[in-house]
């Protein structure tokens, strides 16, 4: 069965072997972990040193990969195939870059209960699972593949639920990992009533790369489960055409028949999908089968994933290809991950050119510049938060007054301050003393 894994395409395959194929334990159970394999499976053979690399990468960053995930590579010119590229370890992981960080998104500092990570107002992060069917050669917690005491236990995962629970701030839920859909679908099942019982948790949404590299797992029981927690949301990871197959286009549909929105973070990879007509097929294929490209990501800077990393003008280019060029619902949102925990920076091209007092110069993805005229009569109401007596209706009920804070901060009316200065701003400094 796995000798003959990469002349697969699914139809030619006996009934028996085919169920086998089909059966996401059954593609679990033969995870491929060793350089040999990969090699008898490829039908490929390395030169001795670059064997002997591979190995040393894999005793610091474990390998991980899916007969399934395996099969998509292109073994005539596997060592430019994206598949080959994001499954396969690369002595380039093993170089530490001057800017690189073991923990780049300070994910660790913000962690205030085992796997919560709240870094915004309103919304945590919860780590449910440090298992992945794949171990991605580009993780950003690559500090912690492989690494088994970090599985949550029951227990762990009851103490990030009471953290939500106690919490009534967090609205919204993000389960992440490692992959949620390695918890068994009983724990899965028990985690999600849990937070959904929680009064204040308005909405779930699962990051997961299940779809992409072990589709198997997309089962009715585990749908059957997902279905009774809405609104429940799924972002997974596509990162290049190739990876959207049938049988991935079979399981999204799946997922969005149940009422479930797609959604999609790619990375953008060196080698793998820097190509704005990469990205481009990429969108289309994914809009297509339901899935909202959501996110765009810089490579961060965790250690390893230097050989990975792009210029930013790279993602700027792609962006500025997709704009106006394409569908709005098929371009995602380019972000940079703030090294510190800053969170997620959009990138945008430049589409506002000038600005006087009554007009805004544009130009827009043809290259054309034009005015938009401002109001002259535009007499906007002054906010002084007193939304009982303001001519604009909110009447939420429950509309709750919230704290100003950044940018937003500078543009309110009923804000006295005009400046955000750094901490430790030198010259802010000899000014006080
Ligand atoms: C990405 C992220 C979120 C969610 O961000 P959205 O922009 O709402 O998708 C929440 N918490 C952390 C720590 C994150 O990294």
């Amino acid at each position: 069965m796995l000798q003959s894994m990469n002349k697969i395409n699914g139809d030619n395959l006996p009934e028996y072997k085919q169920q086998q194929w089909d059966d996401w334990r059954w593609q679990v159970a033969h995870i491929i972990r060793d350089v040999e394999m990969v090699e008898r499976l490829l039908g490929v053979q390395f030169a001795q040193s670059h064997r002997q690399e591979l190995q040393e990468t894999i005793e610091r960053f474990p390998m991980r990969v899916t007969p399934y995930y395996l099969s998509l590579v292109d073994t005539d010119d596997y060592r430019n195939d994206p598949v080959f590229i994001q499954a396969v370890p690369n002595r380039a992981e093993l170089i530490v870059g001057p800017h690189d960080l073991v923990d780049p998104l300070s994910e660790d500092a913000d962690s205030p209960a085992p796997g919560i990570i709240h870094r915004y107002p309103d919304r945590v992060l919860f780590h449910v699972s440090n298992l992945c069917a794949m171990y991605c050669r580009h993780c950003t917690r690559k500090r912690k593949v492989g690494d088994v005491d970090q599985i949550p236990s029951v227990e762990e995962l009851q103490e990030g639920i009471n953290y939500i629970r106690k919490t009534p701030v967090v609205r919204d839920v993000l389960l992440s990992g490692g992959d949620p859909f390695m918890l068994s679908d009983d724990l899965l099942d028990w985690l999600l009533s849990e937070l959904h019982a929680i009064p204040h948790v308005e909405m779930i949404r699962i990051g997961t790369r299940v779809p992409v590299v072990l589709p198997q797992r997309i089962t009715r029981n585990l749908v059957a489960i997902l279905k009774k927690y809405h609104p429940l949301w799924i972002n997974t990871q596509f990162n290049h055409p190739r990876e959207v197959t049938a049988t991935a286009s079979s399981k999204l549909a799946m997922l969005a028949d149940a009422g479930i929105p797609l959604g999609n973070q790619s990375v953008l990879l060196a080698g793998v999908n820097d190509c704005p007509r990469i990205m481009k097929a990429l969108v289309h294929k994914l809009v297509r089968n339901r899935v909202r490209p959501y996110y765009l990501y810089q490579c961060d800077l965790s250690e390893g994933l230097t050989h990975f990393r792009t210029s930013v003008g790279k993602g700027v280019e792609i962006i500025e290809s997709l704009i106006g060029h394409t569908s709005g619902l098929a371009v995602p949102t380019y972000v940079i991950d703030a090294p510190g925990g800053g969170g997620k920076i959009p990138i945008m091209p430049h589409y506002l050119i000038s600005w006087s007092n009554d007009k805004v110069i544009l130009r827009n993805y043809e290259g054309v510049i034009t005015t938009y005229y401002e109001p002259e009569a535009y007499k906007p109401v002054r906010c002084d938060q007193n939304c009982e007596t303001c001519r604009l209706s909110l009447r939420l009920g429950s509309a709750e007054e919230t704290k100003t804070i950044g940018i937003a901060q500078l543009l309110a009316d009923y804000e006295e301050n005009s400046t955000l200065i750094p901490e430790n701003n030198e010259r802010v400094g000899r000014r006080e003393t």
